[in-house]
């Protein structure tokens, strides 16, 4: 019965007492994003930009950038789109931006951080940005990777605003989830970074087959933290979104929603399990089995409880 509702399922996202909860794809590129529309999503809730220049020893002209990101755009048409801008260094390099040599690269000059050596980039992209949105008449929404707090948001949200354009942030060092009130202040939205959100709650690199266990979302630590940030978008009313790959599983999705989680981002063949499941359940639902979970002491104990209170029907 299961296996029928997941490919029969069609979106949008909804609890089964109605709760709207957008479920969208992560895309890289125009040829991802075209594949993605073949899948049940309402959108794009990651667009990873720097992995269209992984190989790139020139930084891309700010046309080139602007026809990709259009491409992206129009394949969506009027749907939801949100660009992350470049995400360099640690596990992504890009060959047009000089890094210092680090010890501790996922610890180093990576993500937003690059605008202090290249501010030129950074502005280069938010032009050609800029510039698609105005030649498609859509206004896709802007985030940066790797922010530390509220001050690093409020800079990023002015250079984002000044083009027109709508400003969120990704929470993904445990800093910013800290203090995600004052984060959430200064933007429009943000989006949650469970990979890179995990493996710096648990000093553990995500890319580590050995340390696997401690790099699971569902680490009770990540989970609190998730539900601070949850909590925080709800006192603010303003949208905080998922798009690690915790976004994927369709119990921890509910988990998330449970939490505060307004939209669901991941790679899209998983969008149909999570949106299927998640018609399955109500928000009380959620909230209990969010509890269950934050009452855990392990990751598996969390998932087994989550799983309990999910499984019982609404
Ligand atoms: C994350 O860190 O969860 C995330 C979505 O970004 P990336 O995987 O690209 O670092
Ligand atoms: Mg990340």
């Amino acid at each position: 019965r299961r296996a029928a509702e997941v490919a029969g399922w069609r979106g949008p996202g909804r609890t089964a007492d109605g709760r709207s909860v957008a479920v969208l794809a992560n895309v890289a590129d125009g040829v991802s994003a075209r594949a993605a529309v073949g899948h049940p999503v309402e959108g794009v809730g990651l667009f990873r930009t720097e992995l269209a220049f992984l190989d790139r020893a020139q930084a891309p002209s700010v046309e080139e950038q602007t026809s990709l990101y259009r491409e992206v755009i129009d394949a969506f048409g009027d749907r939801k789109v949100v660009i992350r801008t470049l995400d360099a260094g640690s596990d992504k390099p890009l060959g047009f931006v000089a890094q210092p040599a680090e010890a501790n690269p996922a610890l180093g000059v990576r993500g937003n951080r690059i605008v202090v050596s290249h501010p030129d980039i950074r502005t280069a992209q938010l032009d050609a940005i800029a510039a698609a949105a105005r030649e498609s008449g859509t206004s896709p929404w802007v985030m940066a990777p790797m922010i530390a707090g509220p001050a690093d948001a409020a800079e990023f949200a002015a250079e984002v605003r000044a083009r027109g354009l709508v400003a969120g942030v990704m929470i993904e060092i445990p800093s910013a989830a800290i203090l995600a009130d004052a984060v959430l202040a200064e933007v429009d939205f943000v989006s949650i970074g469970t990979n890179d959100l995990t493996q710096y709650t648990m000093a553990a690199d995500r890319m580590s087959a050995e340390l696997a266990a401690l790099t699971d979302p569902w680490q009770p630590a990540v989970l609190r933290l998730i539900e601070m940030i949850g909590s925080a978008g709800i006192r603010a009313e303003k949208p905080v979104g998922v798009c690690g790959e915790a976004a994927a599983d369709p119990l921890l999705a509910c988990v998330l929603v449970g939490m505060g989680v307004t939209s669901l981002s991941s790679a899209p063949a998983a969008s149909a399990a999570v949106g299927a499941r998640l018609a399955q359940v109500d928000l009380d639902q959620c909230r209990a089995a969010a509890d269950a979970a934050l009452a855990s002491s392990d990751p598996v104990a969390a998932r087994t409880a989550a799983a309990a209170v999910l499984d019982s029907g609404p």
